[in-house]
């Protein structure tokens, strides 16, 4: 695109062909007054408030909507623009309450901010005036439509941007306003609370409820962090006065976000201020808790944990790190067990969620991360979802695939075996049956081969191991493939054609591919079907793994696993182990340790004697939950450290109060490998610290010096033995973070990996023959249950269950089940139901739904009154060791004691 030049206010521009008038003024410092129009979503040219004057035209012509042009002169501030946006500002108040001493919005409303610019206090427009009721029946927030100007904000956000669609435009003349489909109440829709209309609201019209006579805006102090929910990473300004936060927004520029929300990240901030936080240290006596002193608290630790390692040596101890603590207070974790107790028995819910992708694509690829970024899925030509309900789990993701099939003509395939939301945009579906998704994805592979559409240049110059693949591929005919996975045939062809034919085709996945026991194989399975047409290394396209946990890929980074040191340095490497000894100054263990459900079993059979958990709940996150609850009440000593008392705390001999994620600093990686800042908004409550600080206490308690000043210091510490964390250091994290791989200070970060080269040099394809789940339906157990999460709540709802507004909308944990089977059952929609496996059996409320197809039942795993866990096979991938989370046979009959 060209340049063009033009004259602003007497100032001369030289700016890209295509641009506004509006935009050209901004950018060279001239704001022109508009309400409807706003960066980032396309201009409706309504509000007729940002009108200028350019030499030449007839008109004043809208701003934000007019190009500009070679030689163009334009003034954006002479009389009769001035005049033309009283009229238009007398025009708005003249039927709009002017109640601003009273108005939440006061000092952010831009009709009040024009208004005071331009001198208009009252309008000569007195006519009939629209009162309407108050629509509060959103849990989050409210809409007075009496404040409404009409600017088509929000309509446009929540069709253009969150593609709900649930507000337009109704009535007319007079009588328009912005409503749903009838009119309907906001509360009886399928609005998602995003809040994303909130956001841009540029008057009092919509407001959250949560900051109601909570302070002015002018007396709320801002501060610039990352969300602690999911591992999409999105920026968050959190608005705080006296201690407490009032809101939450986000900032467009320089966010992964680019200023949108999901509910989690925009609403669910309350639990912080919950009275259940935890407040002191407790210790269990006679089978009560009662309040201790901190110093009383870690010396019972550093006494038990020195104790039981000197009678049973260091491994008899094992640790649980946290995905939903930061990098730092991982790094900190993990130099805990093994250089203070002296073990690798170090792991976290990674085990349970992305452990086969790190062993999957470390093997294929040589790294086991997203290859590419988010911000490249807008442009993918095809993009692949597998396993993944994008917008229930990592909802601002699922924002980039609508916009690349609504605006850019992508096309979608979507690999499930339930109906998602994502089905509605795609152009080809698969309904796979539940644990077949490594033969699905070798059925396309046969046909790239036989149709010769695989990309051979890369396969010569990139890869290894194809010759074997190749003949191996051979067994897997779509219509071989068809029996395996119920799929059709020309399905098959079909998604093959698609998905090799595009110039840029991604793949997405998540928890749905990884946890089965063959979760390593369908890894690599994806990863060779990406070489196999050269879809990898470039933008736009690659293996991206969406990682759950706010920061589940850092902590897998920072070594809070079994086998490796931060960075993936692996523990039986005698080099880097001597770096690291010489760094921490102790001799270190070789072995590696033992994962999260391996460490269970060792309990039960006596070997794991004490365990340290920071920030995890095993007994409401572990598969097959009676074995591992009763594992934790074996155990001679527990210590559990977290900001409420958990299902998993109640074990425990000493719980510790942490702070929560707004409470201290440090740093998150999200799932594309982004380090970027978490800042502390307020003070935790009572004696709760900061995880990393008590790690700190805990360790020079035990004799071992962890003395750092800051989250900043233990970075430069990280960055010193971490080759991936080089380059990280705060003063670089301070506009938008960086992307490891980012190994020195001038490093500029990876958008994308594998560019000329794999990490491990070529590339490898493995051969992945179909395996079936390890527990699959029978007679005694005919249903196939498969488990996820939902939008509105967050891994075993220790936070979101202190969400008020949440429970609302999500209060219970339900079963979905056919239509078939319900009917055959004689189970009706709401009905209470009892589901049984071999392991357990829980009851929850039955919903009788197409998303799931007959034989399969879908349970989400948040509710500890309705533990999916409970059912789950603890069965492992060999390789990865992740349970089988995603497969399991059961029964389900209605509940008897349901009225
Ligand atoms: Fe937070 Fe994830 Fe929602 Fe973004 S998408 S606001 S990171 S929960």
């Amino acid at each position: 695109m060209g340049k063009v030049s033009l004259m602003i206010d007497g100032r001369k521009v030289t700016v890209e062909e295509g641009m506004t008038i509006l935009e050209a003024a901004k950018s060279i410092g001239i704001e022109i007054p508009h309400l409807c129009y706003m960066e980032g979503l396309p201009p409706t040219g309504a509000c007729r408030l940002c009108v200028v004057e350019v030499e030449g035209a007839k008109t004043l012509v809208p701003s934000c909507s007019y190009p500009v042009s070679e030689g163009m002169v334009v003034w954006t501030n002479t009389e009769r623009v001035r005049k033309a946006r009283r009229l238009v500002i007398e025009l708005l108040i003249s039927d709009h309450p002017l109640d601003c001493m009273t108005c939440e919005k006061s000092g952010s409303c831009l009709l009040e901010k024009y208004a005071y610019e331009l001198g208009v206090s009252k309008s000569r427009f007195d006519g009939e005036r629209h009162s309407y009721p108050i629509d509060d029946t959103n849990p989050f927030f409210e809409r007075d439509y009496s404040k409404c100007v009409l600017c088509g904000r929000c309509v446009t956000v929540c069709q253009e941007v969150q593609y709900q669609g649930v507000i337009d435009f109704i009535y007319r003349g007079f009588r328009t306003k912005i409503g749903a489909e009838f009119d309907k109440p906001l509360g009886e829709t399928d609005c998602v609370s995003c809040g994303n209309c909130v956001l841009v609201c540029p008057v009092g019209a919509l407001i959250e409820k949560g900051r109601k006579r909570m302070g002015r805006e002018w007396e709320l102090e801002k501060i610039e962090t990352t969300c602690p929910y999911c591992g999409c990473g999105c920026s968050l300004t959190i608005h705080v006065k006296d201690n407490r936060i009032v809101k939450v927004t986000s900032r467009s520029e320089g966010t992964v976000n680019q200023g949108w929300l999901c509910v989690k990240g925009k609403f669910a901030f309350e639990f912080t201020h919950h009275p259940d936080r935890l407040t002191k240290p407790l210790i269990k006596e006679n089978g009560r808790f009662r309040e201790a002193s901190w110093n009383e608290a870690l010396s019972l630790v550093a006494k038990k944990l020195g104790e039981l390692k000197e009678k049973y040596g260091p491994d008899s101890i094992a640790g649980l790190s946290s995905a939903k603590c930061t990098n730092e207070e991982n790094y900190l974790f993990q130099k805990f067990m093994r250089a203070v107790v002296g073990t690798n028995n170090v792991d976290h819910c990674a085990r349970l969620c992305h452990a086969s992708t790190v062993a999957g694509l470390a093997r294929a690829f040589g790294s086991g991360a997203m290859t590419n970024s988010i911000d490249e899925i807008a442009d993918a030509e095809c993009i692949l979802v597998t396993g993944s309900n994008t917008t229930e789990n990592h909802p601002i993701i699922a924002l980039r695939i609508k916009e690349a099939v609504m605006k850019n003509g992508a096309k979608l395939i979507v690999a499930d075996p339930r109906k998602i939301e994502l089905v509605s945009f795609a152009t080809l579906w698969l309904r796979q049956r539940p644990g077949t998704d490594v033969a699905l994805f070798n059925g396309m592979m046969n046909v790239i081969i036989s149709e010769e559409l695989h990309n051979e240049e890369f396969i010569e110059a990139r890869t290894e191991g194809f010759e074997l693949f190749r003949d191996f591929i051979k067994d897997y005919t779509p219509e071989a493939v068809e029996r395996i996975t119920g799929v059709p045939a020309e399905r098959i062809i079909e998604a093959a054609r698609i998905y090799a034919k595009a110039r840029r085709s991604s793949i997405i996945y998540s928890m749905g591919i990884t946890q089965h026991t063959t979760g390593t194989d369908n890894v690599l399975a994806l990863a060779n079907l990406a070489m196999l047409t050269g879809n990898v290394g470039r933008e736009s396209t690659g293996v991206n793994p969406l990682r759950g946990q706010n920061n589940v890929q850092g902590a897998c980074d920072l070594g809070a696993l079994p086998n490796v040191f931060p960075g993936y340095q692996r523990v039986d490497d005698p080099e880097v182990r001597a770096k690291f000894e010489r760094a921490w100054g102790v001799d270190l263990p070789s072995e590696p340790g033992l994962t999260v459900v391996e460490m269970m079993h060792a309990v039960e059979e006596g070997k794991i004697k004490a365990m340290y958990i920071m920030g995890e709940n095993p007994a409401l996150s572990d598969p097959n939950l009676n074995r591992t609850r009763k594992a934790l009440q074996k155990l001679d000593f527990l210590v559990v450290q977290d900001i409420f008392l958990t299902e998993t705390a109640e074990y425990a001999d000493v719980v510790l109060p942490a702070a929560s994620a707004f409470e201290k600093d440090g740093t998150f990686t999200n799932t594309e490998r982004r380090i970027q800042r978490v800042r502390k908004a307020i003070d935790p409550p009572g004696e709760a610290m900061e995880d990393w600080r008590i790690i700190c206490e805990l360790a020079r308690e035990m004799g071992y010096e962890m003395d750092y000043d800051s989250p900043a210091e233990i970075m430069a510490e990280i960055a010193l033995l971490t080759p991936i964390y080089g380059g990280i250091f705060y003063d670089r994290l301070e506009k938008g973070g960086l992307q490891w791989p980012c190994t020195d200070r001038t490093h500029p970060g990876t958008k994308f990996l594998h560019k000329d080269k794999f990490s491990r040099g070529l590339g490898k394809f493995h051969i992945t023959p179909f395996r079936p789940a390890d527990e699959l339906p029978d007679d005694e157990y005919p249903l196939l249950l498969t488990t996820g999460r939902v939008l509105y709540h967050w891994h075993t709802r220790t936070m979101t269950s202190r969400v008020k507004g949440l429970n609302e909308i999500y209060p219970e944990g339900v079963v979905q089940i056919s239509s078939e089977d319900a009917e055959e059952l004689g189970i009706k929609d709401g009905q209470l139901v009892r589901v049984r496996s071999r392991r357990g059996e829980v009851t929850a409320r039955a919903s009788v739904t197409d998303v799931v197809s007959k034989g399969v039942v879908f349970m989400t795993f948040h509710f500890r009154e309705s533990a999916a866990n409970l059912l789950t096979n603890d069965a492992l991938d060999p390789i990865a060791k992740i349970p089988e989370l995603k497969v399991c046979a059961v029964k389900i009959e209605p509940e008897m004691r349901d009225g």
